[in-house]
């Protein structure tokens, strides 16, 4: 029984990492030319209007994206400004944030002729309203698990292959699931550019994932942290977005660094980044 459903979270300070990086690793493989497959194994509803109900209950985005649209002409940084160049694209009306896109808006945004896209999404409503998305005709919608939706395309048709692992953890046992997805997916595809998000949470249920693939043999993974507030044991709830990348394109870290180093300040004086290498570099 799924019960997450993201226009609860849409935009968030998470949104706001998860999908800056998401941008910039699909803007370096895009630099060449041979062809992509993008999975996203768990797509949601593709585009969230900010005035529904859903979205207006705990307005995340007031703290997440609200603050960087509203900083957007002074911000310095090329990365976070051709991010947002492309927000503003998402906007019927390009002077007012009414629209936060999901991953496969984004994702959708990145594929030329030659690539393929696939987002799966297992919630029967969600899938519906991603439906409804206007996306380019490479694009194939999924009504499956992700996972295994995952294990049962590997190795893929195009000579690259990008993935984003973006569950909701609702179950304990996810944090396993993925990692073991994605060890298996890279045991058929070495290169595969795998991005994994996990939110920070008081437990640290995180560390299982994190742990799983350091010692899986994988030669290069990367770890980013947006810190939302500091960890305290007195504290419920998420505190921080992480996302773990195998593969990672070469000079991503240093761009996102700089990214983040405007990002934080608009975030709030407790917000924090932090990036280092688990595997490798
Ligand atoms: N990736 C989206 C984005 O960035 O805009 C947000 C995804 S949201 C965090 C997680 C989504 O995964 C939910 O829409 C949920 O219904 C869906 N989901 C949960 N379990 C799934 C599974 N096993 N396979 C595919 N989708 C699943």
């Amino acid at each position: 029984m799924l019960s997450y459903q993201h226009a609860y979270h849409a935009g968030n300070f998470a949104d706001v990492h998860k999908h800056l990086t998401l941008f910039a690793v699909a803007d370096y493989l895009l630099r060449k030319k041979s062809a992509i497959t993008f999975i996203d194994t768990h797509a949601g509803r593709g585009l969230y209007p900010l005035d529904r109900q859903e979205t207006q209950r705990l307005k995340e985005y007031r703290y997440g994206i609200w603050p960087l649209w509203q900083a957007r002409q002074r911000l310095e940084d090329s990365l976070l400004g051709a991010w947002l160049n492309q927000l503003e694209a998402a906007q019927p009306c390009t002077n007012a944030l009414s629209h936060y896109p999901g991953s496969p808006w984004w994702l959708s945004r990145a594929i030329r002729q030659q690539d393929a896209l696939s987002l799966f999404e297992l919630h029967p409503g969600e899938h519906e309203q991603l439906n409804t998305q206007a996306l380019p005709e490479q694009t194939q919608r999924i009504f499956a698990d992700g996972l295994a939706g995952l294990a049962k395309r590997v190795p893929v048709a195009t000579p690259r292959l990008c993935v984003l692992i973006d569950p909701s953890y609702e179950r304990k046992q996810e944090y396993q699931e993925v990692a073991e997805t994605a060890i298996r997916a890279l045991a058929k595809t070495r290169h595969a550019v795998l991005l994994i998000w996990y939110p920070l949470l008081p437990s640290g249920a995180h560390q299982a994932l994190l742990n799983s693939l350091k010692a899986s043999g994988v030669r290069k993974l990367w770890r980013s942290e947006l810190k939302q507030r500091a960890q305290g044991a007195d504290q419920y709830g998420m505190y921080g977005s992480g996302m773990l990348i195998v593969n990672p394109p070469w000079g991503l870290d240093e761009r996102l660094a700089s990214a983040m180093a405007e990002i934080t300040p608009l975030l709030g004086e407790r917000s924090q980044y932090h990036s280092d290498w688990l595997v490798g570099e």
